[in-house]
């Protein structure tokens, strides 16, 4: 198999790892999958879940709208994606081998599943991205790997890949490394001289929720314990180690709903992963059912689950929220149906709204429509003049709309709230 076709076969499982994705996923643009009944995932007749089914239509769907070299793209796994800073880049997301050792749940890679599997080796992976890169076709690389001969052999086969990539082919754009689970200090330091960005995947946020989706995986010494390492590196080794003087941001990523997991025990990990580790991300993935695997008629998690856990992490990471004060109900989930911001104001500034023009910074990032870029602007503008209304607002880039019911314009509540504009 040549290492196109290779490409190609990996490219449809990629979308399981989000890695490098900016912005929330769009809950409504997958609500019809919310809202079918859970006997809808079992088998299709065809052999592919109902699940499945729906990606590959949505795939074509928009496929139909991309361009020939937008389509090839995403055949070899090329997506655009964010980069830590903003800009968007053309990422090839692949894997070293999909032939893996391990059996976890959810896994569209797990041994024993009936599936045509491929494998790299470092030098040829390097030379097919290369390639690619050369073209224009790839502007980045996110390298991930199955276990194949245990996790240190594996991992040392990426690390040759980014070797080979960083000296013979002088390669000095966006990688993004995974660790293997099982994998030594020293690999994990290797690494982040290698690498824009280190990951590795918790799956569920602690070792119980862990053993019903991935039973071969330790939570604390496999998955938790690398992370660490990140960090302890980062804080105890001189930065001009790393790759190009700095080292790696870190993230990592949970499957949501296959685990009976709580929010609150989600984002209780997501606050010491953001607070202790200096994590760049949190990703969570809503569960979907993969045909063949254990999990296969296990119900796909509702996305706005997803959504809610995006915004509160978001708040726990960039607004200065703590654990506490996200609006969990008794059994410790987040309301679907309310942004957590606006849920958290509702009861805490509708009596007490926050004067514009006096607030401190840490105030105005609580208010709903207000994003730290907003604090930014107001602080800067109200140096020179007053906020009387909401179209001053809305012209510093506020949704002046989402924020009236909890602020004071010069010692007023808003008069109206803004017709559509
Ligand atoms: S170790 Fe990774 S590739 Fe292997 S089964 Fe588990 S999640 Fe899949």
């Amino acid at each position: 198999m040549d290492a196109t076709a290779k490409f190609e076969l990996f490219a449809g499982y990629m979308n399981l790892e989000p890695a490098e994705e900016h912005s929330l996923a769009q809950p409504a643009q997958r609500l019809e999958r919310a809202a079918l009944p859970s006997s809808a995932y079992q088998r299709a007749p065809c052999g592919n879940s109902p699940a499945e089914l729906q990606r590959m239509v949505a795939e074509r769907r928009s496929s139909s709208r991309l361009t020939a070299s937008e389509v090839k793209k995403n055949s070899l796994g090329i997506t655009y994606a964010a980069m830590p800073g903003g800009k968007r880049i053309a990422l090839l997301k692949t894997l070293l081998t999909s032939a893996c050792e391990r059996n976890c749940f959810y896994c569209p890679f797990r041994a024993g599943r009936d599936f045509r599997r491929a494998t790299f080796r470092p030098d040829e992976m390097a030379h097919a991205f290369m390639q690619l890169y050369q073209s224009q076709t790839a502007e980045g690389f996110f390298l991930s790997s199955g276990i194949a001969g245990g996790g240190i052999r594996t991992q040392d086969h990426l690390i040759d890949t980014a070797e080979i990539l960083r000296r013979k082919h002088a390669y000095t754009g966006y990688l993004h490394l995974k660790i293997m689970p099982g994998a030594e200090r020293a690999q994990v330091e290797r690494m982040m001289q290698l690498a824009d960005r280190v990951s590795i995947n918790l799956e569920a946020p602690n070792a119980v929720r862990l053993a019903k989706l991935a039973p071969r995986k330790q939570f604390l010494e496999e998955l938790l314990r690398p992370l660490r390492w990140v960090e302890a590196i980062r804080r105890s080794q001189p930065y001009h180690l790393g790759w190009r003087g700095k080292w790696p941001s870190s993230v990592t990523q949970l499957v949501v709903g296959a685990a009976g997991e709580s929010d609150l025990e989600i984002m209780s990990v997501s606050a010491e992963l953001y607070k202790q580790l200096h994590l760049s991300r949190v990703y969570y993935s809503a569960f979907t059912p993969v045909i063949d695997t254990p999990l296969e008629n296990h119900p796909a998690e509702n996305p706005w689950r997803e959504f809610r856990l995006y915004q509160s992490s978001f708040l726990l990471r960039d607004y200065g929220f703590d654990l506490e004060e996200l609006p969990f109900t008794r059994a410790g989930n987040l309301p679907l149906e309310v942004d957590p911001k606006i849920a958290w104001a509702q009861q805490n500034l509708t009596e007490t709204p926050v004067e514009i023009n006096r607030a401190d910074r840490e105030t105005l990032l609580r208010v709903p429509g207000i994003g730290p870029q907003g604090v930014a602007e107001i602080l800067a503008t109200r140096r020179n003049t007053t906020f009387r209304n909401l179209r001053d607002l809305q012209k510093v880039g506020v949704l002046a709309n989402r924020a009236a019911p909890f602020i004071l314009l010069d010692g007023r509540r808003p008069a109206q709230q803004l017709s559509l504009w």
